[in-house]
């Protein structure tokens, strides 16, 4: 597995200001994910992780609290990185690595952030030999972060976005022209599954997610759908549910 990651010294970070503590990776259990707050940002680059320095230096931390940062470009920035502990989340910052997606407020993540956030999610599940669990800072301690876009993508498993490299417009997918329902399975239920995450039906999805595989949960979350949008609430996708979660 190759995935890019942009070391300290690449991008002009500044020394430790004060002694970091290591943590052997038979620690990690948890992937926790942030945002950058409640403001918009339109930082590009090497702007981002200087910016977040800058900021937890402020806060009187040894730097850049989270163990990476990554960008609506896709780039992953090194923070602490794989061996030392974050300061991102109370009582989470051994256990989880802390990674920040750099959108605030309701800022739509691009689809280059989300599927380089996923590839990094099984590198470091890879790493720790482990299938580390997905968690919104919000699942550790009171605050909004990672926001509600993050949360409900976090909530439906992390999908990794297909379609091209930048963000923005995916095309819709095109109806199989078959019933989609309980005990369908593969790519066409995935995609299923990470519309209605992307929707908000990410919680009762939970905590299969986007696993391609159609039984009670995604039914419910079609259903429940299904009801919002007003038509038959029988969990089953067929032209109408598809348009409408696709149009
Ligand atoms: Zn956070």
């Amino acid at each position: 597995m190759s995935v890019n990651i942009i070391s300290r010294s690449q991008w002009g970070a500044r020394p430790w200001a004060t002694g970091t503590s290591t943590v052997p990776l038979s620690e990690r259990t948890e992937f926790v994910v942030h945002y950058d707050g409640a403001v918009p940002i339109s930082r590009t680059g090497t702007a981002i992780p200087r910016a977040i320095e800058a900021e937890h230096l402020g806060n009187g931390w040894s730097g850049i609290g989270y163990n990476w940062v990554i960008s609506q470009a896709g780039e992953i920035f090194e923070g602490r990185g794989w061996d030392l502990q974050g300061a991102h989340c109370p009582n989470h910052n051994r256990s989880g690595f802390g990674v920040q997606i750099a959108v605030g407020g309701d800022q739509a993540p691009t689809d280059a952030a989300l599927r380089a956030a996923r590839e990094l999610y099984d590198l470091a599940c890879a790493r720790t030999g482990r299938s580390l669990a997905k968690k919104g800072h919000r699942d550790g301690f009171a605050t909004e972060c990672p926001g509600s876009r993050l949360y409900v993508w976090v909530k439906a498993g992390m999908p990794a976005p297909g379609g091209s490299t930048s963000g923005g417009t995916s095309s819709a997918p095109k109806y199989p022209g078959w019933l989609v329902a309980r005990g369908a399975k593969g790519a066409t239920v995935r995609a299923i599954q990470q519309a209605l995450g992307s929707r908000g039906y990410g919680s009762v999805l939970a905590p299969w997610g986007a696993d391609g595989d159609f039984g009670a949960a995604t039914e419910r979350a079609v259903r429940a759908f299904q009801s919002a949008q007003h038509i038959s609430a029988d969990g089953v996708v067929g032209p109408v549910t598809w348009s409408r979660l696709f149009g």
